[in-house]
């Protein structure tokens, strides 16, 4: 790689904490001390940068929630933000896709937390390497030793210890850096981040020593030449030691650990050198999973360096100023402001209008941005969150992002009528940002419905469409979100539409067989014989019976696991028109009238499903009996407990249905004393049992 390879100053990092260990002030502050170096030393001919106005400002955190970027010692770090709450862990797998390393940010008083592991395990997954900062240093009660034993037994990581707190709680005064052994004396203060450095105190010799002879252990082995070295007897130098933790971080098992306090900027200026230092530039990824269009199986691994187009659009969000921003993260090639690329999922082109990077404060128009960078574009109007973007006669498309479907609804109404439109356009911005969130209008009672992941998913909604777009809504209580689907075949049925109302009116009538499809989605065959009707026709019936999918057949949620086939179609010369063919399908699917549903709804063997969720309960080893037995009262079935000797406490997964689960956190911590902790995700939609049926039947 040649020195002015773009990549190699240029990082992708992610922070990600349990809530409350202090992940926005650390990030606040990298944003600060990065930030201000941006605005001393920037040089960009011919770009533009515009600071945001108060009212921008204000809308920071929204604009933040993309990606942001700084400059550090001649690198460029994009910082991805990571949500931290349990019911955004889709957007939490979403953001690792794209970020190539992520600072873990731990309580020091508490050490590991229960989302923390939760983050960890998502990181793990990705193999993402990591640097774990311990905050709040300077708390009563804070413990850098204790804290390193939990990421240990809790996480069972393996770390790389290069900084040790000098004092703690009131008594600190800075940290010592054991890999180029010197002290850091900190001034504190809640604005800059002042230090002067000095000598290692005498007292903290042997410590130190050990340490770094700890590390340097744990490291050597990564390269052939420095163990020989070592095991001569001769000493490292600063530069093969940092080579080493590199090459130990970039295996991501092994994690760097920093210290500090975040709130009084202790230790963020050296955590943002040991993210240039340690963290990978995107080129360690060496190559990219792209599979091909025509066949979703075949996988093929590309090398960032070849020169063809390839993005992924990972996050969408609306901004009122400058209106949708589809943030891109470059695989390979590069993008020019103005050009235009292909949407290889939709099969459609795209105009790049504008080509923007996020700073704290400000923005800056730029003309183009190449491989491993992230950035925001302007003008794209089909992309979709997750969605490969490149040149038109590319066909392959990196890995689909998956989104668990939303489990909950609830319906909510304008307070006064003349909001109704306001609603509706920005329930339509909410579901263009946020690919977990759908909505819809329940023709039978009336209401819009709004579903999401989890309570407070939709609990952070509603406050949105309250506090950014200004309605006013009354929301109903969440209510699980069922699903319908069928269990028998039902051969040659009918449909026909038709009007005649004077002159030219409208036809069209076809044949279909529908049948189950058990966990294989929606299948459509076209087996239509002889010149009854045209492709396009037919399109309009697969189109017809995924819309009346959307609303069920019975109940008004939506329909799974549908095959249908296409056996005959007449059209007519001047009536059929475009959009009967649509028409008729759905009639033939689910009829128009409500005893003709019932009808058509047992004939298919209509059954409801409920979401069943993995639920996993930590809690101390004497309320296990407790919780065993609320579980079970819940319908919920035990997979299997672990113990973990030394905290003295269990682990309990279990498949419960999300029925089951509102508000679980109120029992929970009334039978655990409070110390109880609980995470849960879709796991599968599984048949309701009949009482629960019947009492949905009754409220229809
Ligand atoms: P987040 O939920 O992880 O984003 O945490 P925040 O950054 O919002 O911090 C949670 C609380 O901890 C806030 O009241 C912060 O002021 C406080 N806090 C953050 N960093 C430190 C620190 O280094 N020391 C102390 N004592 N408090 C801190």
């Amino acid at each position: 790689m040649s020195d002015d390879n773009p990549l190699k100053s240029l990082r992708n990092i992610g922070i990600a904490a349990h809530i409350d260990a202090g992940k926005t002030t650390t990030t606040e502050r990298i944003l600060y001390h990065a930030g201000k170096i941006h605005k001393v030393g920037e040089v960009h001919s011919g770009d533009t940068v515009t600071d945001f106005d108060p009212q921008e400002r204000k809308r920071g955190i929204t604009i933040f929630s993309a990606a942001v970027t700084v400059h550090w010692n001649n690198c460029q770090i994009n910082i991805i933000d990571t949500p931290g709450h349990i019911d955004f862990t889709a957007e939490v797998e979403r953001c690792l896709r794209v970020l190539d390393g992520a600072i873990i940010v731990i309580d020091g008083e508490a050490g590991v937390e229960a989302q923390t592991e939760t983050v960890w395990r998502q990181t793990t997954k990705y193999q993402v390497p990591r640097l774990i900062f311990v905050n709040k240093m300077d708390k009563t009660g804070a413990d850098f030793f204790y804290s390193l034993k939990t990421i240990e037994e809790k996480l069972n990581a393996s770390i790389l210890v290069l900084q040790i707190p000098i004092g703690a709680e009131n008594d600190l005064q800075g940290v010592i850096d054991i890999v180029e052994m010197k002290a850091y004396y900190f001034t504190f203060g809640d604005k800059e981040e002042n230090y002067c450095v000095a000598e290692i105190p005498p007292n903290f010799s042997e410590q130190v020593k050990k340490y770094r002879y700890s590390l340097i252990e744990k490291v050597v082995e990564y390269d052939e030449k420095l163990t020989n070295k070592y095991l001569e007897g001769q000493n490292l130098t600063i530069v093969e030691i940092k080579s080493l933790i590199r090459k130990a971080t970039l295996t991501g098992k092994k994690f760097p650990i920093f210290c500090g306090t975040a709130f009084k900027n202790v230790g963020i200026k050296l955590l943002l050198n040991g993210v240039v230092d340690y963290l990978p530039l995107p080129l360690d990824k060496r190559e990219i999973a792209t599979f091909s269009l025509e066949d979703k199986e075949k996988m093929i691994m590309i090398s960032p360096q070849q020169n063809n187009f390839i993005a992924l659009a990972f996050k969408i969000i609306t901004d009122p100023f400058v209106g949708k921003l589809t943030f891109l993260r470059i695989y390979s090639g590069e993008i020019i402001s103005g050009s235009r690329i292909y949407n290889i999922n939709k099969g459609k082109e795209e105009k790049v209008s504008r080509l923007m990077r996020m700073y704290a404060n400000s923005r800056e128009e730029i003309k183009k941005v190449g491989v491993g960078d992230i950035v925001a574009a302007i003008g794209l109007k089909h992309t979709a969150t997750g969605d490969t973007l490149g040149e038109k006669n590319n066909t392959l498309v990196l890995e689909e992002i998956k989104f668990a479907e939303p489990v909950i609804n609830l319906a909510i109404e304008p307070e006064s009528s003349q909001e109704q439109d306001k609603l509706s356009k920005a329930l339509n911005t909410i579901s263009e940002e946020d690919p977990t969130f759908r909505y819809w209008f329940d023709q039978e009672t009336k209401q819009m419905i709004i579903a999401g992941m989890g309570e407070l998913h939709l609990e952070v909604l509603i406050e949105r469409l309250r506090s950014e777009f200004k309605v006013r809504v009354n929301a109903g209580k969440p209510q699980v979100s069922y699903r319908e689907t069928i269990t028998k075949k039902v051969e040659k049925v009918e449909g026909e539409y038709k009007k005649q109302t004077g002159g030219s009116g409208h036809f069209a009538w076809v044949k279909l067989t529908f049948e189950a499809n058990k966990d294989k989605g929606f299948e459509f065959v076209d087996a239509k014989k002889g010149q009854g009707m045209t492709n396009k026709d037919a399109e309009e019936v697969k189109e017809g019976i995924i819309e009346a999918m959307s609303s069920g057949l019975l109940l008004g949620y939506p329909l799974l696991d549908l095959k249908a086939t296409l056996l005959e179609g007449k059209r007519h010369d001047v009536d059929t028109k475009p959009g009967d063919f649509k028409n008729a399908a759905i009639l033939a699917f689910r009829g128009d009238k409500k005893e003709e549903r019932q009808w058509k709804a047992e004939k298919l063997g209509l059954i409801l499903l409920e979401p069943i969720m993995k639920v996993e309960v930590m809690i101390p080893k004497d309320y296990y009996g407790n919780i065993l037995a609320s579980l079970t009262s819940r319908r919920g079935e035990i997979e299997k407990t672990e113990e973990n000797e030394q905290l003295q406490n269990y682990t309990l997964y279990a498949k419960v249905p999300l029925s089951e689960m509102f508000d679980y956190s109120t029992p929970l911590r009334s039978l655990s004393g409070g110390r109880g902790n609980y995470s849960m995700k879709f796991s599968h939609y599984q048949e309701v049992p009949d009482y629960i049926l019947n009492k949905l039947l009754e409220k229809k």
